[in-house]
């Protein structure tokens, strides 16, 4: 459930009409629902408030703004990071360090070197090697490290090929079947003390069979850890629950389904649950608003080109997904359209002989279910700016990150002195 719905004739963001904003921002821009995001965090927490004292981590690479960041923190969520820059997001935003968590498969020294001084709860370790690195600094700096084995449980979660992270030729995680022995060694390393395991096994799951399996395969394993005389004190299960993008789709798992399955297969865990869900939370809590360019009639179709682009909003063009496409003040009738960013590649389509209710140059659309990996995935291919980000809060709404100039694009850039003669 989301909170942008036509009212009068206009797509409301709660009680903000869009064009509105668009007059006082231009477009495209980012457009989030405060509601909604308080919504979903609580939606959440009660689907998991059968368990005892669960965390839940806000999975930041989903959306990393500071103002969304706080807005769920208040809620109290946690953080789950994936590099320093989300950490000092997070810590920006007043996340309680000790509800944050660092995952990531590559993590530099000077990133867990950041970890361990910022004192978070927890860092997800992904391989011996990097356990050895983070001993190495844990002692350098005087500390103990808390950490997780992330596991790679071998499942295939059904998703689509890139966003699938559990099966065993996945880069994610330490093989199963390797967890014990190196959770053993973790145990007697300087600097380093195992508070337990880890797992994610990809995003946009739609089938809760591939998740209980994985927890199934976890429960194995803390059992085994614990006969082997290893303490296990927590166990984070990750995040990747999905949402719906396609509203001719059925509908995915709800987290109340989600809760129940995971209270069910966790109990006699004995252990502190963790949870690191991003889609969910931020998913249809936003929007891209953007202007139709051209309305623009090819040799055998229809194009309708706004003036966002894949740069900004890169899911359709990354993973060939679905997102809804509605006009903000949506006139009577259909009409079918291939609509398409200004980028110059044939790639850049949104969506393909799509019908939706007529639009003319200059009317304003909607990209829905954008508020997860839409502006936090953008880039400036083709020497596009970054949109802004607009946070709208009842009959509030504010720039939650400015629209980047072109001077301060283009301003990165360093000229030799020896190409200047
Ligand atoms: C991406 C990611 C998540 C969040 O996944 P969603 O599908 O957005 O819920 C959680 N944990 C880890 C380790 C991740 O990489």
């Amino acid at each position: 459930m989301d909170h942008f719905d036509v009212r009068g004739g206009v797509m409301h963001a709660e009680d903000v009409p869009l064009p509105a904003i668009a007059d006082a921002v231009g477009t495209p821009f980012y457009c989030y629902s405060a509601a909604t995001l308080r919504r979903h965090a609580h939606v959440m927490q009660a689907a998991l408030s059968a368990l005892d004292g669960p965390l839940i981590a806000f999975a930041v690479k989903a959306n990393p703004n500071i103002a969304v960041l706080k807005l769920l923190a208040r809620e109290g969520l946690g953080a789950d990071v994936v590099s320093e820059g989300e950490m000092r997001r997070a810590l920006k935003a007043g996340v309680n360090r000790q509800k944050i968590v660092f995952s990531g498969v590559g993590k530099t020294d000077g990133e867990m070197r950041a970890a361990l001084e910022a004192g978070i709860l927890q860092l997800n370790v992904e391989s011996e090697g990097e356990l050895r690195r983070l001993s190495a600094i844990a002692v350098s700096l005087g500390t103990t490290a808390d950490i997780a084995i992330r596991v790679n449980p071998d499942v295939d979660a059904g998703t689509l090929a890139k966003i699938s992270t559990g099966k065993a030729e996945n880069k994610f995680g330490v093989p199963l079947d390797r967890v014990e022995a190196l959770y053993a060694e973790a145990a007697v390393m300087p600097g380093i003390r195992p508070v337990g395991i880890a797992a994610h096994i990809g995003s946009q799951l739609f089938d809760l069979a591939p998740l209980e399996a994985a927890y199934t395969k976890l429960g194995a394993l803390v059992g085994r850890l614990r006969a082997a005389g290893l303490p296990v004190e927590r166990v984070d299960l990750g995040g990747g629950l999905g949402i719906p993008y396609d509203p001719k789709l059925p509908l995915p798992p709800s987290p109340a389904d989600y809760g129940a399955m995971v209270a069910r297969v966790t109990a006699g865990w004995n252990v502190r649950l963790m949870f690191e869900p991003g889609r969910l939370i931020a998913g249809n809590a936003g929007i891209l608003v953007s202007a139709v360019v051209a309305v623009k009639t090819g040799a055998t179709r229809t194009f309708l080109v706004l003036d966002a682009a894949m740069n900004d909003l890169i899911r359709p063009t990354l993973y060939g997904v679905y997102h809804d496409i509605r006009a903000v003040q949506p006139r009577a009738g259909t009409m079918v359209a291939t609509i398409v960013g200004p980028v110059c590649e044939t790639g850049d389509m949104f969506a393909e002989d799509r019908p939706i209710t007529p639009v003319d140059e200059g009317d304003l659309v909607a990209l829905m279910t954008a508020g997860a990996y839409g502006a936090t995935m953008a880039g400036t291919y083709n020497s596009r700016p970054l949109v802004p980000e607009v946070l709208v809060d009842g009959d509030r709404f504010a720039v939650i990150r400015a629209r980047q100039t072109l001077d301060e694009l283009l301003g990165l850039d360093r000229v030799p002195g020896w190409l200047d003669d």
